[in-house]
C-alpha cells in the first residue's frame, strides 16, 4: 500500500484551503442561532466544483478518485467551521449523488446528475423510521405495485436536507416479509403531492443543516423512479455507507486537525504557576494523544480511500473508519474544551460545536454499536 500523495493531489488540497478559508466563512453563530442554511456557500462549493468531485467529467463533475475527494473533504473540515453545512453537503453527495451514479439509468443520471452538480439540485437519503433505525432494513415504509408504477406509504424521521432537498432516495419494501431482500430505493421529487415534509426539527448540533421528517401519503411515483432493481436497496444502502463512512468522516478528522493546532497555540501561550501550561507533562500528553488519534484516524480512511480507487469494497474498512474517527473526534473534543479551563465551556470559544458535532457522529451512518457489529460478523459472530 502506497499512501503517499501526488503532486497534483496536493495542489489540489491546497485550492480547496485557500477556497474555503477564502469563501465558506461568516458568521457561523449567527446562522447557526437561526437555523440557516448556508445557501452563499452551496453555490460557491457548486462553481468551485466541490458537489462534482467524484462525478465524471460528461456530467460536468472533475472525475476525481476517492484519495482526492477525501483529501478535499478533510480540508473543508479544517478551514470551514460551518460543519451542518459540511454535513449536508456530504449527504448530498454520498447518499444521493453517488447512488443515482452507481445504481441509477442512463435516464435518471441524464436528469438529476448535472443540476446536482450545479447545486441547482439539493439531495437526501431516506431510511430511517420511527421505529427501525439501527434495525434499518426492518422499515415499514411500503412500495405496492400498480398499473403505472408504484405507490408508497409509510413515514421517515432524522432525514438530512428533507425541508431544503428537491429529491430524495426513499428506501420502502415491497415485500416485508422479505426483510433485506424487499427493501427498494426511489426518487422521489419535492413537488411529489404524496410527500409531505416536516419544518426543520430543533437539534443539539449541525444546527445549519435543515433535518426533517416525511410523510408518505399514497405517493405514487412511475416505475422509471426506482432506482437500480426491485430488491436492490439494501445494496445500494451498504455502498452508500462505504462512501459517507470514509468521505464525511473525513470532515471529522479536518476538523480534530484544527483543533490541535487551536490547543497547541493555546497551551503555549496560556501561563499558570509561572510557565506555559504545554510544559506541564499531564497537559502535553493530551496533546499528544490528540496528534495520534489524527494520524491512526487519516491511515484507515486512507486505507478505504485506496481500496475504493481500485474499485474495490471497504465494507470492514469502511465501518472500522467511522468507529476509530467518530470516537477519536468525541475524545479529542472533550480534549480541547478541558485544555481551555473555564474558557473553553464559554460560548466565545466555540468548542461545544464540536463536542455536539461529536455526539452525532457516534450515531449517524449507523451507530458505534452498530460498527462494533458490523466488524464482529467479519470475524464471524
Ligand atoms: C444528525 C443526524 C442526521 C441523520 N440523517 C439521516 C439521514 O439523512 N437519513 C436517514 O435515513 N437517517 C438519518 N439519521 C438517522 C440515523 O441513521 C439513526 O438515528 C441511527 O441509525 C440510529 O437509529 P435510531 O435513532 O433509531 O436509534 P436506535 O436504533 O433505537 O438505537 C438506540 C441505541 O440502541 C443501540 N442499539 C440498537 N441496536 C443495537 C444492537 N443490535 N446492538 C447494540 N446496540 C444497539 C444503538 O447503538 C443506540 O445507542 C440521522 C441521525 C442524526 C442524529
Amino acid at each position: 500500500m502506497d499512501f503517499s500523495i501526488t503532486p497534483e493531489q496536493k495542489e489540489f488540497r491546497r485550492s480547496v484551503s485557500e477556497f474555503a478559508k477564502r469563501e465558506l466563512g461568516g458568521n457561523v453563530r449567527e446562522r447557526e442561532k437561526n437555523g440557516e442554511f448556508f445557501w452563499e456557500g452551496w453555490h460557491k462549493c457548486a462553481d468551485f466544483g466541490i458537489q462534482g468531485m467524484p462525478m465524471p467529467k460528461e456530467f460536468g463533475g472533475l472525475g476525481m478518485d476517492t484519495t482526492t475527494c477525501l483529501l478535499a473533504m478533510q480540508t473543508l473540515g479544517k478551514e470551514c467551521r460551518d460543519s451542518g453545512f459540511l454535513f449536508s453537503l456530504n449527504s448530498h453527495m454520498w447518499t444521493c449523488e453517488i447512488p443515482i451514479l452507481e445504481f441509477g439509468s442512463d435516464e435518471q443520471k441524464e436528469k438529476c446528475l448535472s443540476p446536482m452538480i450545479e447545486g441547482k439540485l439539493v439531495g437526501g437519503h431516506a431510511m430511517t423510521e420511527p421505529d427501525a433505525g439501527s434495525d434499518a432494513f426492518s422499515l415499514r415504509t411500503t412500495a405496492t405495485k400498480t398499473d403505472n408504477g408504484y405507490v408508497l406509504n409509510g413515514a421517515k424521521v432524522f432525514i438530512s436536507n428533507a425541508p431544503i432537498a428537491d429529491l430524495l432516495l426513499i428506501f420502502a419494501t415491497t415485500k416485508r416479509e422479505l426483510g433485506w431482500a424487499g427493501v427498494t430505493g426511489f426518487i422521489v421529487e419535492k413537488d411529489n403531492p404524496g410527500l409531505q415534509v416536516s419544518k426543520p426539527l430543533d437539534k443539539i448540533g449541525l444546527k445549519t443543516s435543515p433535518t426533517g421528517e416525511l410523510g408518505l401519503v399514497d405517493c405514487e411515483v412511475p416505475a422509471s423512479a426506482m432506482l437500480g432493481r426491485v430488491g436492490q436497496g439494501s445494496a445500494i444502502f451498504n455502498a452508500e455507507m462505504e462512501w459517507e463512512r470514509s468521505c464525511l468522516f473525513a470532515c471529522h478528522l479536518g476538523a480534530m486537525q484544527r483543533q490541535l493546532e487551536e490547543c497547541v497555540e493555546y497551551v503555549k501561550d496560556r501561563k499558570q504557576f509561572g510557565q506555559s501550561i504545554g510544559s506541564f507533562q499531564a497537559v502535553s500528553h493530551k496533546i499528544a494523544d490528540m496528534r495520534v488519534r489524527i494520524e491512526l484516524g487519516e491511515l484507515i480512511l486512507h486505507k478505504v480511500a485506496w481500496l475504493k480507487s481500485r474499485g474495490k469494497r471497504a465494507p470492514l474498512e469502511s465501518a472500522i473508519a467511522k468507529l476509530v474517527v467518530s470516537e477519536s473526534y468525541m475524545e479529542s473534543s472533550i480534549d480541547a474544551l478541558h485544555l481551555r479551563g473555564g474558557y473553553g465551556f464559554m460560548s466565545e470559544y466555540e468548542a461545544d460545536r464540536d463536542l455536539l458535532d461529536a455526539c452525532g457522529g457516534k450515531i449517524y451512518s449507523g451507530t458505534s454499536e452498530i460498527q462494533r457489529n458490523i466488524i464482529a460478523r467479519f470475524l464471524g459472530l
